[in-house]
């Protein structure tokens, strides 16, 4: 089963409107087991976008067209559809209807041309769009699903969800084609691949490699009937599990955040952190986490040697003698945060982001992460490649998977 998907839009021709409906509907098509054999971007222009209707329908099983729905006259992916299929547009009374209740809702009046997006083609399903005026569609030609949705990411992707992905499941595809992703922090791919390897004999489906920042992503496959999907995937997650054992953080849309979170929540324990070359960036990633107030006590961002020294009270002596990025002034960021805000977990991060070697001469990327909990403390020192953004980045999903890792322990 392939899918073809073409966007409608000059925008994104031109870069003005980036073209995430794509990434969106092949990541969501490939989770569901379908492959996008080819995804294109056309203009608004009835004629392109019929060739590119054309194209697609002849090589793919499922065509997902967005855009070109609205109202104005340079909307035209439905007259472009119509025109191809040899099939009629008629307007819909009930739409039109709807329309209007739309429109007066929102105390406004119904413009002409509106009545255009209640115009549907001979044969098809129109998909309801809860968040705007432009139905979607979806048309059966010779055994072929053509759905057209429309442009706004949002509408398009309730209307995906509610309307596509089931359709796609229960009516076009025969069988069930289930994908788990499973997510590792703090091993590199290659790595990974090694001792995946080394499990030898053992026949694993297809697992597909990842690389995301600082994590790796594993996808399993698992298909036939939901039984034998769900076994399969099951058996090779079991497997992965008993091989890679914390490595492991979670699966699908777990992310590394919101697990260290859900360990710290669970032994009710609060978090401080003292930042130096991260500049803030782990306060800003652990206030994204929803209910981050429930563990999240507050953060310093002691850039300056003064502000190590004033704000977190560590002693001038160690920092003159182990220098300012060590491992020791790590641990002692890391215990005067969490004395500071009377905090059970503390942080620190210190470390050469770049371009340059700091003045003692240490690398551009060294860093070093300290971690206290009630029940230990670590400290890794580790080199990040990358400009300056990648480096801070790289440090702050590091420490999220050093604490995870220290909560994770039994
Ligand atoms: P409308 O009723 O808003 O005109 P439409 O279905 O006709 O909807 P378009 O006119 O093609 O859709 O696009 C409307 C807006 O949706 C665009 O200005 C753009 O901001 C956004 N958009 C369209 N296609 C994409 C895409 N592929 N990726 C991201 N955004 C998109
Ligand atoms: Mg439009």
């Amino acid at each position: 089963m392939k899918a073809d998907l073409i966007c409608v839009g000059n925008e994104l021709l031109t870069g003005l409107v980036e073209n995430s409906n794509a990434g969106y509907l092949s990541r969501s098509l490939w989770t569901a087991g379908i492959a996008v054999r080819e995804s294109c971007v056309v203009a608004d222009d009835k004629k392109m976008i019929a060739s590119a209707l054309n194209r697609a329908i002849g090589q793919s099983d499922i065509v997902i067209i967005t855009g070109g729905l609205g109202p104005t006259d340079d909307d035209l992916t439905r007259e472009a559809l119509a025109d191809i299929l040899g099939r009629s547009l008629s307007i819909n009374q009930n739409w039109v209807d709807k329309l209007e209740s739309f429109f007066r809702k929102r105390g406004l009046t119904m413009t002409d041309n509106n009545r255009k997006q209640a115009m549907v083609i001979e044969g098809s399903t129109m998909l309801e769009n809860k968040n705007g005026t432009a139905p979607g569609a979806v048309i059966e030609e010779q055994g072929k699903f053509i759905f057209m949705l429309p442009g706004p990411p949002n509408e398009m992707k309730e209307m995906f969800e509610e309307d596509v992905l089931p359709r796609i499941s229960h009516n076009i595809y025969g069988g069930i084609n289930r994908v788990k992703t499973i997510k590792c922090a703090g091993i590199g791919e290659s790595q990974l691949e090694e001792k995946i390897k080394s499990l030898g004999e053992w026949k694993l489906p297809k697992i597909s490699y990842i690389a995301r920042g600082h994590e790796v992503h594993l996808q399993i496959k698992g298909n036939g009937n939901q039984d034998e999907a769900d076994d399969t995937i099951a058996e090779a997650e079991n497997r992965l599990r008993d091989l890679l054992g914390d490595y492991i953080y979670g699966s699908d849309n777990d992310t590394l955040a919101e697990r260290m979170a859900y360990l710290l929540k669970e032994r009710m324990w609060t978090l401080a952190l003292a930042e130096s070359c991260t500049g803030g960036l782990m306060c800003d990633a652990v206030t994204d986490i929803p209910g981050s107030s429930h563990f999240f006590r507050g953060g310093v961002v002691s850039y300056s040697r003064e502000a190590k020294i004033n704000v977190l009270g560590i002693e001038k002596l160690l920092i003159e003698q182990e220098g300012e990025i060590s491992a020791a002034t790590a641990e002692a960021m890391a215990r005067a945060a969490s004395s500071l805000f009377k905090a059970d977990c503390g942080v620190g991060i210190t470390g050469v982001a770049g371009p340059q070697s700091d003045s003692t001469g240490r690398p551009v990327g060294l860093v070093y992460i300290a971690a206290v909990t009630p029940d230990g403390f670590k400290c890794h020192e580790l080199i990040f490649g990358g400009g300056r953004r990648a480096i801070k980045e790289k440090a702050v999903q590091t420490a999220f998977n050093i604490l995870r890792r220290m909560l994770d322990e039994k």
